[in-house]
């Protein structure tokens, strides 16, 4: 639709992107007070190092859930939280309860893996994020070998100079560090090598396919082997059946997420998966190629 308006301009008028305008405008505001609110919460979705069949990991994924809007998918309020300032004192919260639950966890004699956290290219760029991560972990008794930081290649091209500093003096501090959603941007494996990471993590949305895309498989073997050469382990995201988890074994990935092993949990149910380690062991049972 076009729709003149009064000084003989004409405006390109699409009622969805005006829809899509509103929607973001209400959640840009709505994020304003969720954390006050308390309409966060954490969930921990569980990795698999897969020569030992065990829980290596967790990974952090916050969940919103608004009073009148429900549930709100990450996938959709973090970019708008990125473009406003909010996504700073989301980061905060994400850290704090993070911490607060390892914390817990570990006083009630749990041995916990690191936790990997997200961070978004603002909280990255932040020039006090090094001394935030430090001034919260020692809040909560932890050293940096609690967490693992998560950014994707975005964030680190954005300012590859500057994300080198950072991440060399995070890696320096004991963190771990891992790429995320890899292949979906515009770096390259060998790229990577100038930078400080530990663990590649490739996108889910090769994962998806990969047993009936060829392009799919071919792009996932790839970036294992450059990974491997790279000295860096590889995780693959989005795993969901037996037969996605045989291809990537034979493959030789390093480690697993996704539906296939479990969803992301509430801190209690990590607490009781950490502690008796049964369900996931049934699991694996089922899938005896990767147990021990
Ligand atoms: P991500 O970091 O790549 O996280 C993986 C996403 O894949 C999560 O979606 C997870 O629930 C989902 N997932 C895991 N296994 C499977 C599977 O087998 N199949 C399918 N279809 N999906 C699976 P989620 O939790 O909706 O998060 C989406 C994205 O939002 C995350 O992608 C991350 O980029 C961002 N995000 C989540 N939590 C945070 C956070 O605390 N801070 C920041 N900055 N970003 C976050
Ligand atoms: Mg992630
Ligand atoms: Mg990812
Ligand atoms: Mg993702």
């Amino acid at each position: 639709h076009v729709k003149k308006n009064g000084k003989a301009k004409y405006q390109l008028y699409d009622p969805q992107m005006s829809e899509r305008l509103k929607e973001k405008t209400s959640i840009e505001l709505a994020l304003e007070s969720s954390a006050q609110n308390g309409e966060f919460d954490l969930y921990y979705q569980p990795v698999i190092d897969i020569v030992s069949g065990s829980i290596c990991g967790f990974e952090a994924l916050i969940r919103w859930r608004h009073p009148s809007m429900g549930l709100i998918s990450p996938e959709k309020f973090i970019p708008i939280a990125e473009q406003s300032s909010s996504i700073v004192a989301i980061g905060r919260w994400v850290l704090h309860r993070a911490c607060s639950d390892i914390r817990s966890a570990l006083d009630a004699g749990v041995q916990m893996p690191p936790i990997a956290i997200n961070l978004s290219g603002k909280q990255f760029s932040q020039i006090n994020l090094v001394d935030d991560l430090m001034t919260i972990l020692a809040e909560y008794q932890l050293a940096p070998k609690n967490l693992s930081i998560e950014i994707t290649e975005g964030v680190l091209m954005t300012d590859p100079i500057a994300s080198k500093n950072t991440l060399g003096k995070l890696r320096d501090l004991g963190f771990s560090l891992a790429l995320d959603d890899f292949g979906t941007g515009y770096s390259s494996l060998s790229y990577l090598k100038n930078f400080s990471f530990d663990k590649v993590k490739i996108d889910q949305s090769f994962v998806r396919e990969l047993l009936v895309n060829s392009s799919d498989a071919a792009i996932v073997k790839a970036i294992i082997n450059m990974g491997h050469n790279l000295g860096l382990r590889v995780l693959a995201e989005g795993v969901e059946t037996e037969a996605q988890c045989v291809f990537l074994r034979d493959q030789l990935v390093d480690e697993i997420q996704g539906y296939y092993f479990s969803r992301p949990l509430e801190r209690e149910q990590m607490r009781q998966l950490l502690h008796d380690n049964r369900r996931l062991e049934s699991h694996l049972i089922r899938f005896p190629h990767i147990s021990k």
